[in-house]
């Protein structure tokens, strides 16, 4: 359901006619050969699609109209090696809607100090050509990212590699559809927002289902399917005995197995992506999702608990950027704390952790479950690998939708957990628990988050860029009374952003 090869990048570069032929065929030449590096790049996730060089302002309008309307091109790299007005960028920059990265690099690394001459100079001119284009960057108030250094070094390949992955998850969030089966619970707050600033805005639509729909193709699942579905099981997980052939719950296994039939076919005929449940609205179903909503997850779907549709859309989008990478995402939940030892968190939920951050082979369990009023889910139990992460959320301030990310650094478990009948990960925040939560709470962040050890903070600050959202950082670095007043000018700033 995830693949980023028909996804592609072009790669735009401007001149002029003042040069002519000679110097415009060389600048072509220098533009494919870098083109060709950041495609070959292991760090680039997507295909870099060398563009003729555009010397005049109607080829440029036409182009990025071509990129608007390409169903491939996740986004646009500029680059001026030679000066290129940027008078003639104006329209096409004007119509332009895709992320735009401007890469302010050189095609020669080092100056060739005894040979230099105006040849040279008047090929090499990015150094003043990229501040040409930056100007109307500027001016324009255009959101874009800038990437400066030598087009094979790899912090650049890296760099742009985070940008390539937020992109992809931008347009992917372009044509999301989002299930949701029943509302938010109960008078939760945190988890409310407005689903039509949230088309508008963040792309994606937020759509509801009855819950007999669901339960319509979850009765509709075969024996066959579901004898499938439960060997899968047998083979990929530990399966608790009361769940194995022959044991005194084995029909549990089964019921679980229906529901994911059910509900992966309703997400397929529904073209959703991502979807939301909640404890208070199963009826018609034996128990509440567990491993299904795992085992989707671990596919790629976005899910958030309790009718969280933003946590789910952010999942989703962390499932994107991470697609390919070590270390996996996960819907998540701040759930309780160790509070000695300068501070622990302990994530996890009712079932709803998604496999993918397992440091190892799950466990398939059966366990009461206080609330629903159902039959005893089953679940997939198991501790997240230890290593750094990044803990996000998605609130709707009113005016704006707000990213907070929190880098964090998941540890093993001081000690074994044998009542925890959930899957978990222990995280220390940075700076630490003291001075992450203060700022967290202060900023209004959500209990639900995606956790995804495979991203870091430079995935999601494209992302958040890309879609309008305000990004708030906390880190090693953060310090109480600068967040305090980021977010008391960051208020100012978005009540003005939003009329300019
Ligand atoms: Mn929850």
């Amino acid at each position: 359901m995830m693949d980023f090869g028909n996804l592609e990048a072009w790669f735009v570069t401007g001149s002029q006619h003042l040069y002519g032929p000679e110097t415009l065929q060389k600048v072509a030449e220098h533009s494919a050969t870098i083109a060709q590096a950041l495609d070959a790049s292991s760090q680039v996730p997507v295909k870099i699609v060398f563009k003729p060089v555009m010397t005049n302002s109607d080829s440029i309008h036409e182009l990025f109209l071509d990129a608007n309307r390409s169903k491939n091109c996740i986004g646009l790299i500029t680059w001026m090696h030679t000066f290129s007005p940027a008078r003639m960028w104006i329209s096409g920059l004007r119509s332009l809607d895709k992320p735009l990265m401007h890469l302010h690099t050189q095609f020669n690394e080092p100056l060739p100090w005894s040979t230099i001459d105006m040849n040279f100079m008047n090929l090499n001119q990015s150094a003043h050509g990229d501040r040409e284009f930056g100007f109307i960057g500027a001016r324009m108030r255009l959101k874009r990212r800038i990437i400066v250094g030598f087009w094979e070094d790899a912090q650049v390949h890296q760099e742009m590699g985070c940008w390539a992955r937020a992109a992809c998850a931008w347009h992917d969030a372009r044509q999301l559809k989002i299930a949701r089966f029943g509302d938010n619970m109960r008078n939760v707050a945190v988890t409310e927002g407005n689903k039509v600033n949230a088309e508008i805005n963040l792309r994606y639509s937020v759509n509801g289902y009855g819950i007999g729909d669901l339960v319509q193709r979850v009765q509709q699942a075969t024996d066959a399917e579901i004898d499938k579905l439960v060997a899968d099981y047998d083979t990929s997980y530990a399966v608790a005995e009361p769940l194995r052939a022959g044991g005194c719950k084995r029909q549990s296994l089964r019921d679980a197995a229906r529901i994911e039939v059910g509900l992966r076919r309703f997400l397929q005929e529904t073209g959703s992506h991502a979807f939301t449940d909640t404890f208070e609205d199963l009826h018609g179903l034996t128990q509440l999702p567990g491993i299904a909503v795992q085992r989707l997850m671990s596919d790629g779907y976005g899910f958030g608990a309790e009718g969280d549709w933003k946590t789910a859309a952010l999942v989703r989008a962390v499932k994107v950027m991470s697609h390919g990478l070590k270390g996996g995402a996960s819907f998540m939940e701040d759930y309780t704390y160790h509070l000695k030892d300068g501070g622990q968190v302990l994530g996890a939920h009712m079932l709803e952790v998604c496999p993918s951050i397992a440091g190892s082979k799950p466990s398939a369990e059966i366990h009461p479950l206080s609330i629903g009023g159902k039959q005893d889910p089953v679940r997939l139990v198991f501790t997240a690998a230890p290593g750094k992460a990044v803990n996000a959320s998605v609130v709707d301030m009113g005016n704006r939708f707000r990213l907070i990310v929190n880098q964090v650094n998941i540890t093993k478990p001081e000690h074994p957990l044998p009542k925890l009948p959930v899957a978990r990960a222990v995280w220390e925040p940075e700076p630490n628990l003291k001075i992450a939560a203060t700022a967290w709470i202060s900023a209004g962040g959500s209990h639900h988050t995606a956790l995804s050890p495979a991203l870091t903070a430079e995935h999601l600050e494209n992302f958040a860029d890309m879609s309008g959202m305000e990004y708030l950082l906390i880190d090693r670095d953060t310090k109480l009374a600068d967040f305090t007043k980021e977010l008391r000018w960051n208020e100012v700033y978005w009540h003005l952003a939003n009329g300019f």
